[in-house]
């Protein structure tokens, strides 16, 4: 399985799971380019190694800022091997009643069109480069309807499709392209739904395997998926979630808002 020397393009770069992926893919030698919305939060998530690694500051919903960084990566690196859909927003917790249009535009900007953006900026290149691989996150939230989370849930399960289309319409270009479903993922992203050890421990009761994932083995299975040894795997989604999903354990309390 090696991916030495491949140009990995990760957005969402220094969040806590794009920066495992970050580790991941410098792990086996891969030439390593960051997007995020910060270059102050990229500098300190990656500080202590890969001074040759590309950090662009770049907002994925704004198409010409995505285009920048493409001329960027080509004059620097000259191809895109693999390119990591990470980056992403969480709505608050809104029923369908409650959530204002504004939120619903935004959380659909960020996670469903900043992945077309991407795909279509980024995997143009690899169109033109004769092939690549492409890794969604998406979350189980995308596979099934999670309390007062519509505009999430929705965004998710949309970039799930989106890989999907993706998949169906570049096999023959010799890219694949692939997702993965997180439950929960020990990031900054869910640290306000774990406030104290109470909250921990009822959210850990939830999941079978009896704790949150941790970044690494979300950011171990995307690299899998852009290996030789993955080949065949193309359009798929890959759930990593400690059994949340197949569980009959209750995933809700009353008002409806514990998952
Ligand atoms: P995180 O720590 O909040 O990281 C998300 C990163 O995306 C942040 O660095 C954020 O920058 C960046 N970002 C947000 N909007 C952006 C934009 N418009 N352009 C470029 N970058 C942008 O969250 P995480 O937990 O690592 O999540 C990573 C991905 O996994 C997301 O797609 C998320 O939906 C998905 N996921 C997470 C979990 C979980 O339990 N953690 C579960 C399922 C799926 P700022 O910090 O500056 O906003």
């Amino acid at each position: 399985m090696s991916n030495s020397q491949q140009v990995v393009v990760i957005t969402g770069a220094s969040g806590g799971i794009g920066n495992s992926i970050v580790r991941r893919f410098h792990r086996e030698g891969a030439k390593l380019v960051l997007l995020d919305l910060k270059m102050s939060n990229m500098e300190r998530s990656i500080e202590d190694f890969s001074p040759e690694s590309l950090l662009l500051e770049c907002d994925i919903t704004n198409k010409s800022d995505v285009e920048k960084a493409r001329d960027t990566v080509l004059s620097h690196f000259g191809k895109i091997d693999v390119l990591v859909n990470c980056a992403g927003i969480l709505s608050s917790i809104n029923s369908i009643e409650e959530v204002e249009i504004e939120e619903w535009r935004k959380i659909i900007d960020v996670n469903l069109t900043g992945t077309l953006i991407c795909t279509q900026v980024f995997g143009g290149v690899m169109l033109v480069n004769g092939g690549g691989s492409i890794v969604n996150i998406a979350s189980m939230a995308g596979l099934a309807p999670s309390p007062k989370k519509a505009a999430y849930s929705a965004s998710k399960a949309a970039v799930l499709m989106l890989t999907q289309q993706t998949a169906l319409e570049w096999a023959g270009k010799n890219i694949r392209a692939n997702a993965i479903c997180p439950g929960f993922i020990e990031t900054p992203m869910i640290s306000h739904m774990i406030k104290n050890e109470e909250e921990r421990r009822k959210r850990e009761s939830i999941i079978p395997m009896g704790r949150l994932g941790m970044p690494d083995e979300v950011a171990n299975i995307v690299y899998f998926l852009t290996t030789p040894d993955a080949a065949y795997i193309n359009g798929d989604s890959i759930k990593l979630d400690g059994g949340y999903s197949v569980t009959t354990m209750p995933k809700i309390d009353s008002k409806g808002i514990l998952a």
